[in-house]
């Protein structure tokens, strides 16, 4: 049995109290968000998988868009985050500039019947669109989080 050997100091709420000895309203809360270091890639690896970016394993989105107030496993704040219309943004960029050339080399190539081009490209737009789009706002409110935007740092 090894349970013993898990230190009380590894979880991460325990943590942040350790170092706020000098009480919520001292001023320093500023200078002590310097501590931690925040890498921005794994950050957005979890983000984009819908994970927590402090943790990896609590779930950032509640349903399938809402972002949570604070992550259920670590309660690392989520509630700063401004994705705002950054994730529609960058799902309509991608989704565009994938559909355009495939509709002009699906009708060269293959020369389908009107209605049947509409509906694939309809189908494959939607459900293509329905999948980017929760994983980048993730990966866009991981990368606020990784650089302190908006309040994230003051945690
Ligand atoms: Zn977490």
């Amino acid at each position: 049995m090894k349970d013993t050997s898990i230190s009380p100091a590894a979880r991460p709420d325990t943590g942040l109290h350790a170092g706020a000895d000098t009480g919520p309203d001292s001023g320093t809360e500023i200078d002590t968000g310097l501590g931690a270091e925040r890498p921005m890639k794994p950050a957005m690896w979890r983000g984009w998988r819908r994970r927590c970016p402090s943790c990896g394993s609590g779930p950032m989105l509640r349903g399938y868009l809402k972002v949570r107030d604070e992550c259920p496993v670590c309660n690392e704040a989520l509630h700063h985050h401004r994705a705002d219309d950054g994730p529609a943004y960058l799902t309509i960029l991608i989704v565009g500039h994938l559909m355009a050339p495939m509709i002009l080399i699906a009708y060269t190539t293959w020369r389908p019947e009107p209605m049947v081009l509409a509906s694939v490209f309809s189908v494959g737009c939607v459900a293509l669109s329905l999948y980017l789009l929760p994983r980048l706002k993730g990966l866009i409110v991981a990368i606020q989080w990784s650089r302190r935007m908006h309040g994230f740092g003051n945690a």
